[in-house]
């Protein structure tokens, strides 16, 4: 039997059902769907996803059969349509439509009105009795035939319109007559010829054909690739074409056009939302071109039409169990569903709805939890504006899509995108955005247009971006020439600062502040089910007692990695780290030197040891300066370090906190500007020379494989020394507080056993003397970072001595792919774009390579450790894809900034709904 390509749905039943989205794509499942559940919808049928996958791979030749398929099934709708395509009595109209199994609104083609001809028109005039909307109908036909299937810009068409609007002295395209129309679609005829060099098709049938090819064609269009991108859409077979016959919204003024959603997506208020046109088809809805009425007004304006609308809109939300976003045509009072498909929501709204939902019962509190994608929170995590901010208030337009957006004004998404690109902060101006601007929507704060509703394209984007979005604003004054807007007698130019609050539709002059958001109301609750379902511990990187103290309002329940390192920035402690550094060495050398002379004197003879006795003498001596500079650097910086870990300790209380030694190489923190150098040689009372040779003594040529981490440790073992008396003696004064504190010490890049072995020892013997003088015991652990394959490799003899491990995902990838993380930007870009990498491996964590040596590590330490308490600190922490891993391998916990906490409890529950049971639980 020949495989199956073309799915019919019309007349109460349907070949397809809402389950076949791969097959059918998202608009011609639910078609079917709508059909299956007796709703009123036009009949039509769908040419498969696999139709346009064979299309691709067989270098655009369409699968064998399918010619006939398409005959079979277009007689069948002409038979239950009791009309003909391109018939002068009763002509049949379709819309040709594209629709994927993953929704990308407006990126892909869509013809209506097709089958109009010479004949059909006659035909439709004695049909319909209107003259007017049969010539209205042609024209807008031969605009979209001309621009999505012939590449003839919309605007030559748009012209012509213009000119006859002008010269008649109307200002809308309604108020033109079925003889002005019909002289329209003449000149549209000779632009298309003009253009295409061929006559506008008159067969039906080859209109047909071409449409179809080209709704194919737009599955790799360069706005459907970008939004693929962008949305990470992977894994389709490509779009479907769906067939089906027209109705019109635009047949006189008991006809309409709109859109709707179930529920409000902007702000997940339990509120029929949506808009509506009189007199229009759903194109003019969508592109913003004219402003639509709210949907409560089809109420007064059709009350029949209304209440099944309502009925159908309350069937489908709870058929599908979820918000639907609608659209519909009333033809002369008759109301016809077009389609169905699940709203795209802000985050806030997704948060309101599932727990309204879970609340409702119409779903339950697991599903509630998967529905929302843990990403999308970040949205909710973003400052808003201070209420207490003066705000200079030029406009008020429609608030499409919440957010506080500040940035200099762009009226082009290619300067959105260039400015974006040097980190400037943009808003993107436009009258109305159209699928080409979205690129720069993506790099925009915020978006603002003047024309458009709440489900304009812009609105429609933007709420699925999850970016602010102000539209409709028709008291702006848009001039693209000019590159300015105009507002209440005022002139805004391009590159001014403006902002936008997507929640109240406010447009304001200059850059408004902002506060940090906090975690409340349903976020809570959605946090706290979330709680109920994970295993994985939430804990965050913290080197500050605000950031920590921010993290544990939003859930942390410890800290993963206080990087030392971060607090030696300060102001006032930065002249002392770099005393340290750049007496360090000089210790160092001059006490190797004792120590040998030392030795040898031991061994010499008397008219040798005179000699030796001298030299130490002098080298005693020279040791002094630096070794006073050096331990009274060390000095300085112990207070500061202790007041650090106190008030981190206590921002903590009763959590654990771990605290990793110093990581850097050190010149890291030298003073390489010659300014500086000469500040800090004044300081240290050295020449600018004997500085500069310091600084470049210290200069390694690859200093993330050089001198780092515990190697400093072993090398300046001062350093680790003054760093654990501050732990230990502020876990003491904060115990004599009241206090509970669980200090977790940890040695970065451990790449032997020994390495570890010693400087654990080291770091009980400081411990040993800080509790011993205090005459107190703390509760505390020494473990270590894996962040290096070696390390990962003999995890089996580190665990022997280290009570803990943190995986260091960020070194561990940059050594298990020898990539440096300083320096991907100039080509994993490229490898991204080639497909040779399908994530960015600093991003999200590399399950293949780097995951299997945290597997291996895992595994290896718990052999010798059963009870190893595991976690991971790299940037992967808060990603949500390394979380479900995190969890599926059998982690405690993972760790991640302040703001990434809330997103790792949701992913955190939804790997666990997703798999119960963790590979290694311990
Ligand atoms: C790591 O390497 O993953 C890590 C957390 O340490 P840092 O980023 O400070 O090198
Ligand atoms: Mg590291």
């Amino acid at each position: 039997m020949s495989p199956k390509y073309i799915y019919f749905f019309g007349n109460g039943s349907a070949e397809g059902s809402a389950d076949m989205k791969h097959l059918l794509g998202g608009k011609g499942a639910n078609l079917a769907e709508m059909t299956n559940l007796g709703i009123p919808v036009p009949p039509g049928f769908t040419i498969t996803t696999e139709v346009c996958d064979a299309y691709y791979k067989k270098n655009q030749q369409y699968p064998e059969g399918l010619a006939e398929e398409i005959e079979r099934n277009l007689s069948q709708l002409e038979k239950l349509m009791g009309a003909k395509l391109g018939d002068a009595e009763n002509p049949l109209l379709v819309s040709v439509r594209s629709g994927a199994a993953a929704s990308m609104p407006g990126m892909m083609d869509t013809v209506l009105n097709l089958g109009l001809n010479p004949d059909a028109i006659k035909g439709l005039m004695k049909k319909t009795g209107n003259e007017r909307f049969a010539w209205d109908a042609y024209r807008r036909f031969i605009t979209m035939f001309g621009d999505v299937v012939m590449g003839v810009e919309r605007h030559h068409f748009e012209e012509i319109l213009d000119k006859y609007k002008k010269k008649t002295r109307v200002k809308s395209d309604t108020e033109l007559t079925a003889e002005q129309l019909k002289n329209i679609v003449e000149e549209f005829k000779v632009i298309y010829k003009k253009k295409t060099r061929e006559s506008f098709p008159h067969d039906p049938k080859v209109q047909l054909q071409k449409a179809i090819n080209a709704v194919f064609a737009s599955w790799n269009n360069p706005r459907a690739i970008k939004y693929r991108q962008l949305y990470d859409i992977k894994g389709l077979l490509g779009t479907a074409v769906n067939v089906q016959a027209m109705v019109f919204g635009n047949m006189g003024n008991d006809s309409a056009t709109g859109v709707c959603f179930t529920r409000n997506p902007s702000t997940g208020e339990n509120k029929f939302y949506g808009e509506f046109l009189i007199n229009a088809q759903g194109e003019d809805v969508v592109a913003g071109i004219r402003t639509p009425e709210p949907i409560a007004d089809l109420e007064k304006e059709m009350p029949d039409a209304y209440s099944q609308l309502v009925k159908y809109k309350n069937i489908l939300e709870n058929h599908f169990k979820d918000v639907q976003d609608i659209e519909f045509t009333i033809q002369e009072s008759r109301l016809f569903m077009l389609q169905t498909r699940t709203g795209k929501r802000t985050a806030r709204a997704a948060v309101k709805l599932a727990v309204d939902m879970a609340r409702e019962g119409l779903i339950d509190k697991k599903t509630a939890i998967s529905r929302i994608d843990p990403g999308q929170l970040d949205q909710l995590l973003h400052p808003t504006f201070d209420p207490k901010a003066k705000r200079e208030i030029v406009a008020v337009g429609l608030p499409a899509s919440p957010g506080a957006a500040t940035g200099r004004v762009v009226f082009c998404a290619e300067d959105a995108e260039r400015l974006a690109e040097k980190n400037e902060k943009v808003i993107l101006v436009r009258k109305e955005t159209s699928p080409e601007d979205i690129g720069g929507m993506h790099a925009s704060q915020g978006i603002l247009t003047t024309r458009g509703g709440m489900t304009s394209h812009a609105a429609v984007v933007a709420r699925g971006m999850g970016k602010c979005c102000v539209a409709g604003c028709g008291s702006l004054n848009v001039d693209y020439k000019n590159q300015n807007f105009k507002v209440n007698g005022r002139v805004i130019k391009k590159g001014e600062y403006i902002s936008l609050d997507g929640s109240s539709g406010e447009v304001m002059l200059g850059q408004v502040s902002t506060i940090e958001p906090k975690l409340s109301g349903d976020f809570a609750t959605l946090m706290e089910w979330a709680d109920e379902y994970r295993k994985l511990k939430i804990r965050t990187n913290a080197d500050t007692p605000e950031d920590a103290r921010k993290a544990r309002e939003l859930g942390a329940e410890g800290i993963g990695l206080c990087r030392t390192e971060h607090m030696f920035f300060g102001e006032n402690r930065i002249d002392s780290v770099r005393q340290m550094i750049l007496s360090a060495p000089d210790v160092k050398n001059l006490k190797a030197k004792i120590s040998f002379l030392e030795k040898e004197l031991a061994k010499a003879a008397n008219d040798k040891a005179d000699v030796l006795k001298k030299e130490l003498m002098l080298v005693k001596k020279e040791l002094k300066e630096p070794l006073v500079s050096y331990s009274s650097a060390l000095k300085n910086l112990l207070p500061m370090q202790r007041r650090d870990f106190e008030q981190i300790f206590k921002a903590m209380d009763g959590l654990p906190v771990t605290i990793r030694l110093l990581d850097p190489p050190l010149h890291e923190f030298l003073p390489q500007e010659e300014y500086n150098q000469k500040e800090i040689a004044k300081k240290m009372k050295l020449s600018l020379k004997e500085i500069q040779e310091k600084v470049s003594a210290l200069h390694e040529l690859n200093p993330m494989l050089g001198h780092r981490g515990c190697r400093l440790g072993v090398t300046y073992p001062e350093i680790y020394d003054m760093q654990v008396q501050a732990i230990i003696e502020a876990a003491c004064n904060m115990k004599k507080k009241g206090i509970t504190v669980y200090p977790e010490i940890m040695l970065p890049i451990i790449s032997t056993e020994q390495e570890f072995s010693v400087l654990k020892d080291n770091v009980h013997k400081i411990a040993k003397d800080v509790m011993q003088k205090k005459n107190m015991q703390i509760e505390y652990m020494v473990g270590t970072m894996i962040e290096l394959p070696r390390a990962a490799l003999i995890a089996d003899k580190i665990a022997k001595h280290a009570e803990f491990f943190s995986f260091g995902t960020n070194d561990l990838t940059q050594m298990t792919f020898g990539f440096s993380r300083d320096d991907v930007g100039s080509f994993v870009p490229e490898y991204l774009e080639k497909g040779i990498l399908e994530k960015d491996p600093f991003q999200v964590l590399d399950q293949e390579g780097t995951g299997q040596l945290v597997e291996i590590g895992i595994h290896k330490g718990r052999s010798i450790r059963s009870n190893l308490k595991v976690g991971i600190c790299g940037e992967h922490g808060g990603n949500p894809q390394t979380i479900s891993f995190c969890h599926k391998i059998g982690m405690n916990y993972v760790s991640c900034s302040p703001f990434r906490v809330p997103i790792a409890r949701l992913a955190a529950a939804q790997a666990s709904l997703q798999q119960p049971v963790s590979r290694a639980t311990v």
